[in-house]
């Protein structure tokens, strides 16, 4: 089997925006080959779960949007951003939290369990971006910063800018007890309810400062916590329990 073979219809389950044109999809965690607590469809190969079933998964991704190459990152919950260039096989970066190419069929893969993944899509200079957002992320405004790069390299105008905020944790679950140490103070007035964010609403505040059009931001509205076909972080300690995987959302640009 070759990278390129997509010969039979994928059964993977996934959320995809109707905004956005380009490849993109935000599985779930059904569908995959990992044995449990990886069950199934884990895309990390840093949470312990065997590399051949995480390799199976991430080909299944691959033949479900029809594109032959991922670029991810061993996420840090940091602020720095990988531009991509020429990538020719499948590569891992350490140490990224956002991720841009202009480069046809070269999926962007955020890996989650809990953190928002927001798929960015610039039709006009035909550029994608995918960032890797949990409390951390908004805390530093990695969203402002990731659209920045795209002016900056690829003169990216933020108004053109198509974004999809992926299932994550919701204001019911994201409770944050330190937040006044944790989040900065301009944007507490998100707090829904006792120490609980709606980072899906930051999220949408930190892009429309950006300058992209509140038409533009596709938030599917799932929480992982709550919807058990997801992985989430904050469920499997809760439940006591040492792992668990990662579900994934990928974007890509069409390789036509
Ligand atoms: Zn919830």
């Amino acid at each position: 089997m070759t990278d390129f073979e997509n010969s039979f219809p994928s059964t993977l389950q996934y959320r995809r925006s109707r905004l956005i044109e380009s490849p993109h999809a935000m599985f779930n965690r059904l569908k995959g080959t990992s044995p449990s607590p990886y069950a199934s469809l884990n895309l990390s190969y840093g949470v312990g779960d065997d590399p051949q079933c995480v390799a199976a998964n991430r080909q299944r991704t691959k033949q479900a949007l029809g594109i032959s190459l991922l670029l991810s990152a061993k996420q840090v919950h940091g602020e720095k951003i990988y531009c991509a260039q020429d990538i020719a096989k499948n590569t891992e970066v350490e140490g990224y939290d956002a991720l841009i190419t202009s480069q046809p069929g070269v999926g962007l893969l955020i890996q989650q369990a809990d953190c928002q993944a927001i798929l960015i899509h610039d039709p006009v200079r035909k550029v994608v971006a995918a960032i890797h957002c949990g409390w951390r992320g908004n805390a530093v405004n990695i969203i402002g910063k990731t659209i920045a790069e795209m002016r900056k390299r690829y003169h990216s105008d933020a108004s053109s800018l198509l974004v999809a905020i992926s299932p994550s944790l919701g204001p019911c679950c994201a409770e944050l007890i330190n937040y006044r140490q944790e989040l900065p103070e301009q944007i507490h007035h998100f707090q829904v309810k006792k120490s609980h964010f709606d980072f899906w609403a930051i999220s949408k505040h930190q892009l429309a400062v950006a300058g992209v059009p509140s038409g533009h931001i596709d938030v599917v509205g799932i929480c992982s916590a709550c919807d058990r076909n997801y992985f989430s972080y904050r469920r499997s300690k809760k439940k006591g329990e040492a792992a668990t995987g990662r579900y994934g959302s990928i974007i890509a640009l069409p390789l036509t």
